[in-house]
C-alpha cells in the first residue's frame, strides 16, 4: 500500500513504515495485490488497531473494522496488479492525538476479513494542527507587528540621531512645525536610555511575535524564517530607517503617543535597564561642538546653508582667531618701513614718509631691530620741512609709548589689547634664546588692527593709501594709484645741490651766526639765514683734479681780481696765498673768506691790503676777513634801523628801503688781495653779496613792527621770516621760529583777508 495524495499531508512523514495521515483528509491510496478491480474497494477497510487486539487477533481475523477510514473506489486502474482507492480520514475523537489502523480485506464476499501483516499494511491518522488564530487574524497581525517592527526600528534610529543639544537648537530656531515636533519630542528623548531600551524592546518583541506568527501561518519552519527575514529587513528595517532618517523629527512627533504606550508597557525591564545604562555611561550631553568641529562643520555644510561666501568667511576668521598668533599676520620686519631716530625731517624725508602711505612709522636708534618711538603721521602736522627739525624733537614732544607684543600672541588677545585704546600698532617680538649667550628680545616685525582685521574677514583691505595687498608676500595694489610725486611741493630755490648731511648743515649754520659777525642774529635772523643755507647753490661742492692741480677751476679766490662772495669751507682743504710776500698756509673746515666782499668796504680801505700775515691761523683770519670797522658796522645798523623807523613812523614803504639798501650793497667791487686754491676735494658755502643783502633785508623786515600796510603784509608774505633772539640751544630757535611762524601766518591770512 502507498501513499498517492493526500489534501492535509502529514508532516515529518517517513519514508518507511505506517503510512501517517492527517485526520480530516482525503488521501489516495495505491494498493498492490492480486485480482484487484474495480470492486475492490468494497473489500477493503480499515480496522482500528488496539494494542491488545493487534497482539493477539483471535483467529487471524481482522477486529471490528472501523468507520473512521470511509473507502471509496478511486480512478480505474487497467492493471489488475493494483488498484486505486481514495480514503476519507474521519476527525479524530476529542483528547485522541493519534490512532493506527490496518488494512483488512475480503477474499470474496462473505469470507471473512483478514488483516493485513506488515507495518506497510498500516495507517497512521494524526491529529490536525490547527492554528491559534484564524487566518484572517494572523494576516492582520502579522501586518501590525510588521509596521511596529517598522516604527520601532525608524524611530530606534530617528529619535536617538536628535540628540538632545539639536532638539534644543530647533526648539529655538526651527520653522514653526519644526519647533512643535521638537517640543513634543523633547521630553522623552532626555530620557534618551529609557526611550532607547523600550523602543529596542519593542522591537525585539515585535520581531520574534513576528516570526512566530508566520510559523504559524506558513506551517513550516524555513518558510517562517525566510519570509520573517525579508519581511522584517524591507518593511521592519530598511524602509522605516530610511525615512526616519530624513524626517525623524516628524514621526516621532507623529508617533509619540504609540511611543510613549510602549515606554509604559514594556516599563518594568525598560526602566531599570535605563536606569543602569544611567548609571554607568553617564548623562547624556549630546553633540557639542569645538571651534575646529564648527569650522568644519560650516565647511562641510557650505552647499546647503544660506550663508553667503563672506560670512562664512568671517565666522571661520573669527573662530580662527585663538588659533593664529601675530606672528602668523604681521609684517616682517625687513619689509617695514622706519626711520632712524637721528634723521631730521626735511622735505626729503618728510616726503619719503608720506610716500611710504603709512601711518605709524616706528623709529630706530642704530639698527633696525632696536625700536625706540613710533612716529605718527599727525605729529608732521605742524612740521615745515623747511625747518629740518630733527625727528628727536619731534618723538620727544609727542613721546608716543611703543607697543610691544610677543610673537605668540593669539590674535583674539591682540584685537582685545588694540580695542584698549593702545596704539593699533604693535611691535612684534620674541625671546631669543638660541645660541650661546643670553637671551634677549629680538623684534620679528609689526601688526596693526588691520591685519588682524584681515584675518577676520578673511580678505585684503586696502585703503586710501595702501601700496601692498598683502603685507606678508608683498603683492602690490593693481593700479599704483599710491605713488604720488610730491616734488611739486618742493621749493626749487631751496633744494640744495650738494648732499650734505643736516648736521653739518646745522654746525655751520650755528658757526656763521655765532663766529662771523656779519651773520650773527644783530645782521640775519637765525631762520633767514637757515633758508639762505639752503639755497640752491649756496652751498657748493668741488672736485678736486689730482691731473691739474694748479687748474684755475681749483682756486675759489684768486688774488687781485674781484670777487662778490663770501666762503665757508665745510670739508676739505685749501691753500691761502696773502700778501706781498705771498705767503702760503693751509686750511681747513670752518675757514671762511671774503666776508669784506658781502659789504662795501669804506673807500679808504680800497682795495685792501693785507697787513703782515701771522702763521696763526686765527689771527689771519681776522685779517683776511677784516670788516669790523666799527663805522662800518655801526653804519649798516643805522641803515636797518633807520629803514624800520621810517617804515613804522612814515608811509615811506618798506621796499624802497631795501631799495636803497640794495643799492648800497651794489657799490664798489671788492678785490680779493689773497688766492685760495682746493687741496682736496671740498664742500663749503658760497654765499654772494647779492644774496647776503636780499637776506639781510628780509631779516630787517622781520624784525621791524607790523603795520596794516598791504605792502607791508605783501613782502611779509614772501619773506615771511622774523629775527629771533640768538639761542644757544639750536633745535629750540628752530622750533620758536615754527611757533612764530604758525603765528605769522595767522596774522598774514588775517589780514589778507581784511
Ligand atoms: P591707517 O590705515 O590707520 O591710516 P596704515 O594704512 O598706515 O594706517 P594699517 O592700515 O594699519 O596702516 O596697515 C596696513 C598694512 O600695512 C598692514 O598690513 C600693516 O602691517 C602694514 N603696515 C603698517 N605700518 C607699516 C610700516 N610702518 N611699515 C610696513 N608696513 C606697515
Ligand atoms: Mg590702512
Amino acid at each position: 500500500m502507498r501513499l498517492e495524495e493526500s489534501t492535509k499531508p502529514a508532516a515529518g512523514a517517513p519514508a518507511r513504515g505506517p503510512i501517517r495521515v492527517t485526520e480530516g483528509s482525503e488521501v489516495l491510496l495505491r494498493l498492490y495485490g492480486l485480482g484487484l478491480g474495480p470492486r475492490t474497494s468494497e473489500r477493503v477497510a480499515f480496522a482500528e488497531l488496539r494494542p491488545a487486539a493487534n497482539a493477539s487477533a483471535p483467529n487471524g481475523t481482522c477486529p471490528e473494522r472501523s468507520q473512521d477510514l470511509l473507502v471509496r473506489p478511486g480512478p480505474a486502474e487497467a492493471r489488475s496488479t493494483s488498484a486505486l482507492l481514495r480514503v476519507h480520514v474521519q476527525p479524530l475523537r476529542k483528547d485522541e492525538q493519534a490512532k493506527t489502523y490496518v488494512l483488512c480485506t475480503q477474499g470474496r464476499p462473505g469470507q471473512p476479513w483478514l488483516p493485513h501483516q506488515g507495518l506497510d499494511g498500516r495507517i497512521v491518522v494524526l491529529e490536525e494542527k490547527k492554528s491559534l488564530l484564524p487566518l484572517w487574524l494572523q494576516v492582520i497581525l502579522i501586518a501590525g507587528l510588521l509596521v511596529l517592527s517598522g516604527m520601532f526600528s525608524g524611530l530606534n534610529l530617528g529619535l536617538m540621531a536628535l540628540d538632545p543639544m539639536e532638539l534644543r537648537i530647533v526648539q529655538n530656531c526651527g520653522t514653526d512645525k519644526e519647533k512643535r515636533y521638537a517640543r513634543k519630542i523633547e521630553p522623552i528623548r532626555r530620557k534618551g536610555n529609557y526611550l532607547l531600551c523600550s523602543l529596542l524592546l519593542g522591537n525585539v518583541l515585535v520581531n520574534t511575535t513576528l516570526t512566530i506568527l508566520l510559523d504559524d501561518l506558513i506551517g513550516s519552519g524555513i518558510g517562517a524564517v525566510v519570509a520573517s527575514t525579508i519581511g522584517i529587513v524591507i518593511f521592519g528595517e530598511i524602509m522605516p530607517q530610511a525615512l526616519c532618517s530624513r524626517h525623524g523629527l516628524a514621526v516621532g512627533a507623529n508617533t509619540i503617543v504609540v511611543t510613549k504606550f510602549f515606554m509604559l508597557v514594556t516599563f518594568p525591564l525598560s526602566f531599570p535597564i535605563s536606569k543602569l545604562l544611567d548609571c554607568i555611561l553617564g548623562q547624556e550631553i549630546g553633540t557639542v561642538y569645538n571651534r575646529e568641529k564648527l569650522v568644519e562643520m560650516l565647511k562641510v555644510t557650505e552647499p546647503y546653508n544660506d550663508l553667503v561666501r563672506e560670512e562664512l568667511n568671517m565666522i571661520q576668521g573669527a573662530l580662527e582667531l585663538r588659533i593664529k598668533t601675530v606672528e602668523d599676520v604681521m609684517t616682517p620686519l625687513h619689509n617695514c618701513f622706519m626711520i632712524n631716530s637721528d634723521a631730521i625731517l626735511d622735505f626729503n624725508t618728510m616726503s619719503e614718509i608720506m610716500e611710504s602711505g603709512f601711518t605709524r612709522i616706528p623709529v630706530y636708534e642704530d639698527e633696525r631691530s632696536n625700536i625706540m618711538d613710533i612716529l605718527y603721521v599727525k605729529d608732521l602736522a605742524f612740521v615745515d620741512p623747511d625747518d629740518c627739525t630733527p625727528l628727536k624733537t619731534i618723538t620727544k614732544f609727542y613721546n608716543h609709548p611703543v607697543h610691544v607684543v610677543f610673537h605668540d600672541t593669539k590674535l583674539d588677545a591682540m584685537l582685545e589689547e588694540f580695542k584698549k585704546g593702545k596704539s593699533h600698532l604693535a611691535i612684534v617680538q620674541k625671546v631669543n634664546n638660541e645660541g650661546e649667550g643670553d637671551p634677549f628680545y629680538e623684534v620679528l616685525g609689526l601688526v596693526t588692527l588691520e591685519d588682524v582685521i584681515e584675518e577676520i574677514i578673511k580678505s585684503e583691505i586696502l585703503d586710501e593709501s595702501d601700496m601692498y595687498t598683502d603685507n606678508r608676500n608683498r603683492k602690490r595694489v593693481g593700479n599704483q594709484k599710491n605713488k604720488r610725486d610730491f616734488s611739486a611741493f618742493k621749493d626749487p630755490v631751496n633744494e640744495l645741490k650738494v648732499k650734505i648731511s643736516p648736521q653739518l648743515l646745522l654746525a655751520a649754520h650755528r658757526f656763521l651766526s655765532t663766529e662771523v659777525t656779519l651773520f650773527t642774529p644783530n645782521f640775519i635772523s637765525e631762520k633767514i639765514l637757515l633758508r639762505l643755507l639752503k639755497y640752491s647753490d649756496v652751498i657748493q661742492e668741488l672736485k678736486f683734479d689730482e691731473e691739474n692741480k694748479k687748474s684755475p677751476r681749483h682756486f675759489l679766490y684768486t688774488k687781485n681780481k674781484a670777487a662778490d662772495y663770501f666762503i665757508l669751507i665745510l670739508q676739505g682743504k685749501v691753500e691761502v696765498e696773502a700778501g706781498k710776500e705771498s705767503m702760503k698756509f693751509e686750511a681747513g673746515a670752518f675757514s671762511y673768506y671774503g666776508v669784506m666782499a658781502l659789504s662795501p668796504p669804506p673807500a679808504s680801505a680800497l682795495p685792501a691790503q693785507p697787513r703782515r700775515q701771522s702763521t696763526k691761523r686765527g689771527s689771519l683770519f681776522s685779517r683776511l676777513t677784516e670788516i669790523r670797522s666799527p663805522s662800518h658796522v655801526s653804519g649798516l645798523n643805522r641803515s636797518a634801523s633807520l629803514s624800520c623807523h621810517e617804515r613804522s613812523d612814515s608811509t615811506s614803504s618798506p621796499v624802497s628801503g631795501s631799495n636803497n639798501q640794495l643799492n648800497v650793497g651794489a657799490g664798489p667791487q671788492y678785490v680779493a688781495d689773497f688766492s685760495v686754491r682746493a687741496l682736496t676735494d671740498l664742500q663749503f658755502v658760497k654765499i654772494t653779496r647779492q644774496e647776503y643783502q636780499n637776506g639781510l633785508m628780509a631779516s630787517r623786515m622781520d624784525s621791524c613792527p607790523q603795520s596794516p600796510d598791504s605792502n607791508a603784509s605783501k613782502v611779509e608774505t614772501s619773506l615771511p621770516e622774523k629775527p629771533e633772539p640768538a639761542s644757544t640751544d639750536e633745535t629750540t630757535s628752530l622750533l620758536n621760529e615754527r611757533n612764530c611762524l604758525s603765528r605769522r601766518s595767522n596774522h598774514s591770512s588775517l589780514e589778507n583777508s581784511i
